[in-house]
């Protein structure tokens, strides 16, 4: 199926993305070309990776890193207990539980239609963001995806100064692919050296993106705050088709307690799960292209989450 097909078919504003899509639609009509970034043919899936965030206590965190943690200081132990905890709501859920049963219930359900999965950890435990690119670099991971699973908090001190605006605080999914060649971190972070980073899997990133977004946009209430870009270490490391999914804000309260429920962890699960189906049928066929045309909204944001999920410990 050429690209000629798809420009007849929709307006000049389309044709910005049918750009990123190019080589995706290239690939799977069969043609055997690279692009001039090296970006990988997208091709079939024979396995998901899934990466539940953060996890383990910080004294096990310290301990792994040659560290004692009743010896060190306040702003140590602090980075330690945000790298394992992660975000924490209102009621108490800690970001490394909510990680963990949502990626469980996504590994149920994919199991269920026999298809591969494997995690970067299934247990409370620690596991260092270097830890994690290793099992994705790992032979036996070739030619899967990996989704990458965390749930957000705001840096917007102001926002907790009344009720009021503790309820309008931010809430919503984003997901987080690699930026492309020459691009910039949405995050405004671009650390020396991350602008060099080989984004080797461009193509498959953005349509995996764009297959999720639009099935955790069908969660009924959810907000889609868009596609965005970072530098993340498991996205930098990563050698597959991957993405970061924050899959909403602990730091808003009605937010926070939904996230903690296994209701909102259920739907967010098979979304996610609709997601990589999507995917691993665009990969088979171009018939679903209509769907992933529509342009991706990439907004700047910035959250604690991100200090973390920049920087390998
Ligand atoms: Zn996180």
């Amino acid at each position: 199926m050429s690209l000629c097909f798809f420009v007849s078919r929709f307006s000049w504003k389309h044709v910005g993305l049918l750009v990123v899509l190019f080589f995706a639609a290239v690939y799977l009509s069969g043609c055997a070309t690279t692009n001039t970034a090296g970006d990988s043919p997208i091709g079939p899936v024979y396995g998901v990776l899934l990466d539940p965030g953060h996890g383990g206590e910080p004294e096990e965190a310290a301990t792994q890193n040659n560290e004692r943690f009743n010896g060190l200081g306040k702003w140590e132990k602090q980075g330690y207990r945000e790298e394992c905890y992660g975000a924490i709501s209102g009621n108490g859920c800690m970001e490394k539980t909510a990680t963990l049963a949502v990626a469980k219930k996504v590994k149920a359900l994919l199991e269920h239609q026999d298809f591969p999965v494997a995690m970067t950890r299934s247990t409370d435990t620690y596991v260092s963001l270097n830890d994690r690119i290793a099992k994705a670099m790992s032979p036996e991971y070739h030619d899967w995806i990996m989704v990458s699973i965390h749930f957000n908090r705001s840096t917007d001190k102001q926002q907790a100064t009344s009720l009021r605006q503790k309820y309008q605080a931010p809430r919503g999914f984003e997901i987080y692919v690699l930026p492309g060649e020459g691009q910039r971190s949405t995050m405004g972070s671009n650390a020396p050296g991350c602008m060099d980073t080989v984004n080797s899997t461009r193509s498959g990133n953005m349509l995996l993106a764009r297959s999720m977004e639009i099935r955790l946009s069908e969660i009924p209430g959810i907000r889609d705050r868009g596609i965005r870009s970072a530098w993340f270490v498991v996205l930098r490391g990563s050698p597959m088709p991957s993405v970061l999914i924050e899959g909403g804000f602990m730091s808003n309260p009605s937010e926070g307690s939904l996230i903690s429920s296994d209701d909102y962890q259920q739907k967010l699960a098979r979304a996610i799960v609709a997601g990589i189906n999507d995917y691993r049928a665009h990969t088979t066929t171009f018939a679903h292209a209509d769907a992933i045309l529509r342009k991706p909204s990439i907004t700047a944001s910035k959250s604690l989450d991100s200090d973390y999920l920049m920087t390998a410990h």
